[in-house]
């Protein structure tokens, strides 16, 4: 399976560095190689048209969710930062197990995310039938970008004109992402709704939820950023603004 990987992705998996990744490797369920084959195909992308690295510390699975830490230059930094919250967005919707729709669930004391047939199963021999069923197929799966009609995402933070005003921007997805030969940006609709009273953002991202958005994305600590994505946000959004408080305690 590593020689897939090498083979397909000379660039990204020339990795140098010795970490959890080189120890470990994909510390995931079968049912999401492919997810992770389509993520480095493009890291591989923009390695290959920016000529920077990109470095691979860790994959693995987390909570239920695809947790991805990748480390890059600053040039590169946002399409690979966006790469990596767009793909455990992507990860709560499909069975780690067999690659069938899934979601993110707590079951007896532990997240996961399973299609309906492999939850909440004491049936060990099923589940690893399922996986080694996710192996084999993998072994054929050809790149073929990944759907993402809806997904938008959201970087809610204050504004500098003080409390009460936010900026929110919107990431915008085309419904199929094939390939990122010049980059991720240049493929993707970005809107900025700079320095905004948050009840205006607010109601920006209720519509956005009515519409049955996929939302993702970031927020800094403040309090602004919280009322602009609204309470509960959307799970991953509300992750995001969990770790970023946690690294800013550090
Ligand atoms: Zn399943």
């Amino acid at each position: 399976m590593k020689s897939k990987f090498r083979e397909s992705y000379p660039l990204l998996m020339a990795q140098k560095d010795d970490n959890s990744f080189q120890r470990f490797g994909l510390e995931i369920g079968s049912g999401w190689l492919f997810l992770v084959y389509e993520l480095f195909g493009f890291l591989e992308d923009i390695q290959r048209h920016s000529g920077q690295a990109v470095s691979i510390s860790q994959i693995k699975e987390k909570f239920g969710s695809l947790r991805i830490y990748l480390n890059s230059s600053p040039e590169i930094a946002k399409d690979v930062d966006m790469l990596e919250s767009l793909f455990e967005s992507l990860s709560v919707r499909i069975c780690d197990i067999c690659s069938a729709p899934g979601r993110r669930q707590n079951d007896e004391g532990y997240w996961c995310t399973r299609c309906d047939k492999h939850r909440n199963t004491a049936d060990g021999d099923m589940l690893r039938r399922a996986a080694q069923e996710a192996e084999k197929d993998f072994i054929d799966y050809q790149r073929q970008g990944v759907a993402l009609s809806g997904y938008v995402h959201l970087k809610a933070v204050k504004s500098p004109l003080g409390e009460g005003y936010g900026t929110l921007t919107l990431t915008r997805f085309p419904d199929h992402l094939d390939s990122i030969p010049s980059g991720l940006m240049d493929q993707v609709s970005v809107e900025e709704l700079a320095d905004r009273p948050v009840s205006d953002l607010e109601g920006v991202v209720k519509e956005l939820k009515e519409q049955k958005k996929r939302l993702f994305g970031t927020a800094d600590a403040s309090i602004e950023a919280d009322i602009i994505l609204g309470n509960p946000v959307e799970e991953s959004a509300a992750q995001a603004v969990r770790a970023l408080r946690d690294s800013e305690r550090k």
